[in-house]
């Protein structure tokens, strides 16, 4: 029975990783598959992991329908027997459920991989569809940390390197105005507290400067000196 699954996960905790070893695995056992994604980090038609693997992927616009898809490979005559799909949470939720029906009604199974919710904690629609939808949701076990070392269970999206909570939600790579945006995962508390590894750093230089300016020794100072 083929299914549809849902890896998800914070940003660096590996998906795309897993979505490459995953086509490798099916691959080398015979099947043969697709592989989608959506605003990838290296650009149009191409997934990518953060360890430097990448292939070609298929790039999916809104106007693109899996059913279509899958169903003109196969009146070709080329097999589908799965689909990756990458980035997620970009999809929109009528292509959530085309994935559901590519599965029922075509028997093909659909590995899909994303992050669940925004910067602001809501969760992207695309991503809401698929946990309605999925056979399975997976959560990855390789934890990405905060700064602090806890667990990173939250995105944050900092512009100029200052977190912020509200925008649009979907923002990759820099603004029209010059603005750097870019995005952190952090645990709950530092995300609720609005504290990224950036604004601690800022934090720490404070500190070791207020504690350069006093006659006690550094140790004192319950943050260490930054080592620039
Ligand atoms: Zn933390």
């Amino acid at each position: 029975m083929a299914e549809l699954v849902f890896f998800s996960g914070t940003m660096d905790c590996g998906k795309s990783t897993l979505a490459l070893q995953m086509d490798h695995n099916h691959r080398q056992r015979g099947r043969r598959g697709l592989i989608f994604t959506k605003l990838d980090r290296a650009g149009a038609s191409t997934l990518s992991s953060r360890l430097g693997l990448s292939t070609d992927a298929i790039e999916v616009t809104d106007q693109l329908d899996f059913w279509d898809v899958v169903a003109d490979e196969r009146m070709a005559g080329r097999r589908v027997d799965y689909l990756i799909c990458d980035e997620v949470q970009f999809f929109s939720p009528v292509q959530a459920e085309q994935l559901a029906r590519v599965v029922d009604e075509l028997g093909v199974d659909v590995f899909a991989f994303g992050i669940t919710a925004d910067f602001r904690t809501r969760l992207f629609p695309g991503s809401q569809r698929l946990i309605e939808l999925a056979d399975r949701v997976q959560v990855l076990q390789v934890e990405a940390l905060c700064w602090c070392g806890a667990r990173a269970t939250h995105n944050a999206r900092t512009i100029n390197g200052v977190m912020v909570i509200e925008g649009e939600q979907v923002v990759v790579g820099d603004t029209d105005a010059g603005d750097t945006v870019g995005y952190e995962v952090l645990c709950r508390r530092h995300h609720m507290r609005r504290m990224t590894a950036y604004s601690q750093e800022a934090l720490v230089r404070t500190a070791a400067l207020a504690a350069d300016a006093l006659p006690f020794d550094l140790a004192a100072c319950a943050l260490p000196p930054r080592i620039s």
